[in-house]
């Protein structure tokens, strides 16, 4: 709104007596083109691009948000948990959220096994995670089985990233059957009966399309 308020002073500057044909367009624009919030996606690995666009076109389908891809970058050490030789998801999220834009989210996607403390389970795999609120969240299509099953592999991962953007945009897991905020309780039935979001949800987040 702002930037669109200096443009319209200047026009009524510059065309002087028409001015008053400019106050409605001005209005129109800045009803019809609300900001969209953005959100990054991070590559960590090798990630393939049929993955990072499949997530792309999902988010931008089930959420009113603009996507914008980084180049991928390495893994961070930090979050490599021996015992088990995968990454801590929660550590991840600690290297990714200083990266996070204003107003939006930053989301990593990776190949590799994840996982973090779930109750008294200290170490517990995960499809994805996603601070509430907050600006960061990490998937991986580890625990995603293969492309030949039911519900494509990509859909499942694309699935994982509504969900965990869903929980930075302040949305808490949903008894709802089918809803895409259910917890999966690491469950791929569940991501696989997760096909939108329910009423409840919507009324909660205007970011859902
Ligand atoms: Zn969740
Ligand atoms: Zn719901």
């Amino acid at each position: 709104m702002n930037a669109l308020g200096a443009s319209f002073v200047v026009l009524v500057g510059q065309i002087g007596r028409f001015s008053w044909m400019i106050i409605p367009v001005a209005l129109i624009i800045a009803l019809e083109a609300p900001e969209l919030r953005p959100v990054i996606i991070q590559p960590l690995g090798k990630v393939k691009d049929s993955e990072v666009q499949a997530v792309t076109k999902k988010l931008q389908r089930m959420l009113a948000v603009q996507v914008i891809v980084y180049k991928a970058v390495a893994l961070p050490k930090s979050a490599f948990y021996q015992p088990r030789s995968r990454y801590r998801a929660e550590k991840l999220l600690d290297f990714l959220a200083p990266m996070a834009p204003d107003q939006g989210s930053i989301l990593g996607l990776t190949d590799v096994d994840i996982s973090t403390a779930k109750g008294k389970i200290v170490d517990w795999g995960v499809f994805g995670l996603g601070r509430m609120p907050g600006q960061a969240c990490v998937i991986s299509s580890y625990r995603l089985g293969k492309n030949i099953e039911k519900v494509s592999r990509l859909e499942r991962l694309a699935r994982v990233a509504v969900h965990e953007v869903g929980h930075n945009l302040g949305l808490p897991h949903c008894p709802t059957k089918n809803c895409l905020m259910e917890d999966a309780k690491g469950l791929i039935s569940t991501v696989d009966s997760e096909t939108d979001f329910c009423k409840l949800c919507r009324k909660k987040s205007a970011i859902i399309r």
